[in-house]
């Protein structure tokens, strides 16, 4: 398909972003859209630049900032470190004899130690995991075990659900995604007034795109900086 390539929508979305990123929700996929592609996934370097610019858009979006990503719990915990993890492992301090096993792609609470904790820790389990997408994640019951783990979701269902949560619910979505698995989002965002940008060559269905994840990371932190010193200046409630 052969598509006009065009910045004037990147900025539009840019302008639009900063006129009041407490109105938007920043959807951004990981590999290929913010960090550059590695020969393996464990092997991508995330820049300090790009930690302090998602760090200052999530403060700036009143924490409507989503990394969307096929990736892992435990994949995505290596490099981001997301709370709900951090959340589920701390439920060893339930108290002693529960132990945490973290499995590549899931994470194991065994409690055969204390198996009196059984009950609470469901019910701590599931308030957390209630937290995520739903659907997302599931919660499988073992023999003195609960497996936590990511489900195999569509990324447009979870962009979907992920918009009646808040801080996301009736915020206008600005989605980046590189890969096939993100088309499926591109024609949606319509349905919420979003804008959808590709990265690396332009699909169907985008406001515009994006050369590569550096350019990403550099629009990124433009609409972080501009942002904070507009505010510095008190020039912008
Ligand atoms: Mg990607």
């Amino acid at each position: 398909m052969d598509l006009e390539i065009t910045d004037l929508d990147t900025e539009r979305a840019e302008k639009f972003l900063l006129s009041d990123l407490r109105k938007c929700a920043l959807l951004l996929d990981i590999d290929g859209t913010i960090l550059d592609l590695a020969p393996a996934p464990q092997e991508v370097w995330v820049p300090t630049e790009l930690r302090n610019t998602l760090s200052r858009l999530e403060d700036l979006t009143g924490g409507a900032l989503a990394l969307v990503s096929g990736r892992s719990l435990h994949d995505i915990d290596l490099i981001f470190s997301p709370v709900l993890k951090r959340k589920l492992a701390a439920l060893t301090e339930l108290g002693p004899g529960i132990l945490v096993e973290d499995k590549d792609y899931s994470l194991a609470l065994h409690y055969r130690l204390a198996p009196d904790k059984g009950e609470v820790l469901r019910a701590t389990i599931q308030e957390i995991c209630a937290s995520a997408p739903r659907g997302s994640i599931e919660i499988l019951p073992g023999k003195l075990v609960f497996e936590i783990k990511m489900t195999g979701i569509n990324k447009a269902s979870a962009v979907r659900e992920l918009m009646t949560y808040p801080p996301f619910k009736g915020r206008t979505p600005i989605f980046v995604g590189d890969d096939t698995t993100d088309e499926p989002v591109f024609p949606m965002l319509s349905q919420f007034g979003g804008l959808g940008f590709s990265v690396g060559r332009v699909v169907p269905d985008v406001n515009g795109h994006f050369e590569n994840p550096k350019s990403v990371r550099g629009w990124l932190a433009r609409i972080a900086n501009q942002r904070q010193s507009t505010q510095n200046q008190g020039a912008a409630p």
